[in-house]
């Protein structure tokens, strides 16, 4: 095997650790973000609830003032009651059969209030029931969805590490000045850095190459770059028969 051959093996070999790295890292780096927009969901629902636990108290304080007045002009009445049995002026008599027929009136135009309250009382408990199962459900989905992520990530940074050891090793059998070049390109323009050469198109940018450099290329003597994408190029051809 030449060693034009040889570089350009350990040039692929340095660039399929990288691909495989490129895609573990980007993994590492989305698969957090659908947890958290979960987690701004279950916020979202939490801070409905609170809106509608504000109204509830409204209405709670709202149905013991009315319960208060009923009972406070109830007791009137019933004292009036009492007394009625001792007037004995009818003029009185009928003042007070006046004052108690308007508490009673009043009486009724609350508790028909007090029944509107509850029926809303009611629907809001209601609603704060089904967010709250909704919320439940979210945070098991959550909590599902964080041991499964921790054990996935930690599969992921631990795939990493063997790779970062290929890596060096890879980086170890290139020559320094290849390996800088082949560096140089990959921290310039996206991944793959060396790309095949096939019927005379770069694999990289599906552009046919220069006829000079096509056949600069099947010589096999020099490392080339594909002048438009600039990604190192080799003949296919010659990577196949080595193998
Ligand atoms: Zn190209």
């Amino acid at each position: 095997m030449s060693l034009y051959i040889e570089q350009i093996e350990q040039l692929v070999v340095l660039q399929k650790v990288d691909t495989e790295m490129i895609g573990l890292e980007r993994i590492l780096e989305d698969a957090p973000k659908q947890l958290r927009n979960l987690q701004e969901k279950q916020a979202y629902l939490l801070q409905q609830q609170e809106v509608i636990q504000e109204k509830i108290d409204v209405l709670l304080e709202q149905k013991g003032r009315i319960e208060f007045e009923i009972e406070n002009d109830s007791q009137k009445v019933k004292k009036s009651k009492n007394k009625l049995m001792l007037v004995e002026n009818t003029k009185e008599y009928h003042a007070m059969m006046r004052e108690m027929d308007n508490l009673e009136k009043m009486n009724r135009v609350r508790e028909e209030e007090l029944n509107n309250l509850l029926a809303d009382l009611n629907d809001l408990e209601g609603r704060k029931e089904s967010l709250q199962k909704d919320i439940d459900a979210l945070g098991e989905t959550i909590s599902a969805q964080q041991s499964t992520l921790d054990q996935e990530l930690a599969d992921k940074r631990a795939r990493l590490e063997i790779l970062n050891k290929d890596k060096s090793h890879a980086s170890e059998a290139v020559p320094a000045p290849i390996l800088a070049r082949y560096n140089f390109i990959r921290d310039r323009i996206p991944n793959p850095v060396i790309v095949p050469v096939s019927e005379g198109v770069c694999k990289g940018c599906n552009v046919v190459i220069p006829p000079q450099t096509f056949i600069d290329l099947q010589k096999g003597e020099q490392i080339l770059s594909c002048p438009n994408c600039l990604r190192i190029i080799y003949w296919e051809r010659h990577f196949s028969e080595s193998e």
